[in-house]
């Protein structure tokens, strides 16, 4: 009985060796692994409302944005975006970072996120569609929707006012936001480089980055590419699900589109983020 009992607790033991081993030897996998291929990652909002009606899925509430926000805080360092472009050029990415991006140029970006931003210290690059500032007319995809329900662009002023702040930068996102791809190589040059003017001649600064609207596979190519390096941008970004590498192309960061959800499914959806 009393050998049973040895045998069993010896047993025991060298099972809690072998336990303890292992998790010692995956910790030190994993950060090699990250030592080795570090990632990055970069999240993009488009509206910071709460309207009842968001047939695209474009909003996060002020409420929701605040607690992401503060999560990413506490437990990421935030960096501004062209950090992590300097980064890939050095090849020397650090992890558990993420860069906070918006795309369109809602007034909203203004008037509920950056006062967010500013209470959390936190910078942000703005992607702004050049020919709605002039115009002043709704985005087109939002001319369905119920004007109770929709956002506006941002006025010149107001996009000014925006890029005054020292957390934000301000990049191009074309002026009529059409997918690039699918018009021709002249219209693609004017959507792109018409863009960059209008807005540094807004602000006043010149402008260091662009966005593809839509950003999907199907909305750009090499010859996009090509105009966007042309026009004078230094990076750019896609909309595209993945985490940002040191072999990441610097004219097509990733980048994973955030949603109107609450703390615990961000932290779930982030997670998830591969
Ligand atoms: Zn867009």
């Amino acid at each position: 009985m009393i050998k049973n009992i040895k045998q069993i607790l010896k047993r025991f033991h060298l099972f809690s060796m072998a336990k303890k081993s292992y998790h010692f030897l995956t910790k030190a996998k994993k950060n090699i692994y990250n030592r080795l291929f570090p990632t990055a990652k970069i999240i993009l909002y488009h509206r910071i409302a709460n309207p009842e009606n968001d047939p695209h899925l474009l909003s996060v509430s002020p409420e929701n944005l605040y607690l992401q926000l503060k999560f990413l805080k506490e437990n990421f360092s935030i960096v501004p975006l062209v950090q992590i472009v300097r980064w890939i050029r050095g090849r020397k990415l650090k992890n558990k970072t993420v860069a906070i991006t918006f795309d369109d140029g809602y007034a909203d970006n203004l008037h509920h996120a950056l006062p967010i931003l500013k209470e959390l210290n936190i910078p942000a690059t703005v992607f702004v569609t050049a020919g709605n500032i002039v115009s002043g007319k709704s985005f087109y995809w939002d001319v369905e929707t119920p004007e109770a329900d929709r956002g506006r662009p941002m006025t010149g002023e107001e996009l000014k006012k925006l890029a005054n702040c020292h957390l934000i930068e301000i990049g191009a996102h074309t002026m009529s936001h059409p997918k690039l791809k699918k018009i021709s190589q002249e219209e693609q040059e004017k959507e792109i480089q018409q863009s960059k003017e209008i807005l540094e001649k807004v602000i006043g600064m010149p402008l260091l980055s662009f966005a593809y609207p839509f950003g999907g596979l199907d909305s750009f190519d090499n010859e996009t590419i090509n105009l966007v390096k042309k026009s004078g941008f230094h990076y750019a970004c896609a909309n595209i699900h993945e985490r940002v590498t040191n072999r990441s192309d610097i004219y097509a960061l990733p980048r994973y589109v955030i949603r109107n959800w609450n703390l615990e499914k961000f932290k779930e959806e982030f997670n998830k983020f591969i």
